[in-house]
């Protein structure tokens, strides 16, 4: 199952994909609900994501977007409600579980080893790696090398891979850390606003890179820029007050007179 998500050489499909969503459910979250201290920050939410699917959740400062990426990936557990991947209940499972099930998370700053060359960072990314000095030591091999050059093209780092990563931009950190995600082939990717602090360039060049990794697995980003969000999304999940207010494509949502005054309007 898991021989059509990647291409042989280890990297993306070179076509930025208008692929369909497929009607194969790979996330489900129903009626989803967390308190904090009788505080609702998500609140009786349910929503399916599709293999091939590219959602973006919108909504105001507030709304329960990162605490909804926060309860997929264990990090925080609901009250009540749960999150169905692939059909097994992520309730049950650890944050460590969860990544070796299948689902990467990216919170909203770049967090990448600055002191280690980008071709390090994606060394120690890989899957089975038990402590920096072993993945250094013993897993520098011509395949894994092949396989890092071909993550690095994708994520627009091929040229950079003996830079150290604190002197990397804003942009290309969160271009690393995306490709360190991917080496360990997650199904479903979780992405807290990552082209917040980017250029218009690398916005474009991120918004291709989505597409494209969006093929075969599914990704979930958060993102407020509407003009990227048309761009990008398969269907957009609008959020308010941890509840859903609205769903469907970005001309849909755009157009709902519920979004407009709560969201857009402003
Ligand atoms: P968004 O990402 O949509 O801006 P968040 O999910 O970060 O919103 O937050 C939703 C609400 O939940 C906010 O009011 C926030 O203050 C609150 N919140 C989030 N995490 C916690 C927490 N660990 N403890 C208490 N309140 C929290
Ligand atoms: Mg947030």
């Amino acid at each position: 199952m898991n021989a059509t998500m990647t291409m042989p050489n280890g990297g993306l499909p070179r076509a930025a994909s208008a692929v369909p969503p497929s009607n194969e459910q790979i996330l489900r979250v129903e009626d989803l609900t967390v308190s904090f201290d009788g505080f609702k920050a998500v609140d009786g939410l349910s929503l399916a994501v599709e293999r091939n699917e590219l959602r973006v959740i919108i909504g105001p400062n507030g709304a329960g977007k990162t605490t909804l990426l926060d309860m997929i990936c264990g990090k925080t557990r609901p009250s009540a409600g749960r999150v169905l991947f692939n059909g097994q209940d992520l309730g049950r499972l650890n944050e460590y579980e969860i990544v070796r099930a299948g689902v990467g998370r990216k919170f909203q700053t770049p967090s990448v080893y600055e002191d280690l060359t980008v071709l390090e960072n994606f060394e120690i990314s890989l899957p089975r790696m038990h402590g920096l000095l072993q993945s250094l030591a013993f897993r520098r091999t011509a395949a894994l090398r092949e396989r890092i050059d071909a993550m690095a093209a994708d994520v627009f780092l091929l040229d950079q891979l003996e830079r150290r990563a604190g002197q990397l931009s804003h942009g290309q950190k969160q271009w690393l850390e995306i490709g360190m995600l991917l080496m360990q082939e997650p199904e479903l990717l979780l992405l807290d606003e990552p082209v917040a602090g980017m250029s218009p360039r690398e916005r474009e060049q991120t918004g291709d890179l989505l597409r494209r990794i969006s093929v075969g697995k599914s990704v979930v980003v958060i993102e407020h820029d509407m003009d990227f969000v048309k761009r990008i999304a398969h269907r957009v999940t609008v959020l308010h007050q941890g509840r859903l207010l609205s769903e469907g494509t970005a001309a849909e949502v755009q157009s709902d007179p519920r979004v407009i005054d709560v969201y857009l309007g402003h």
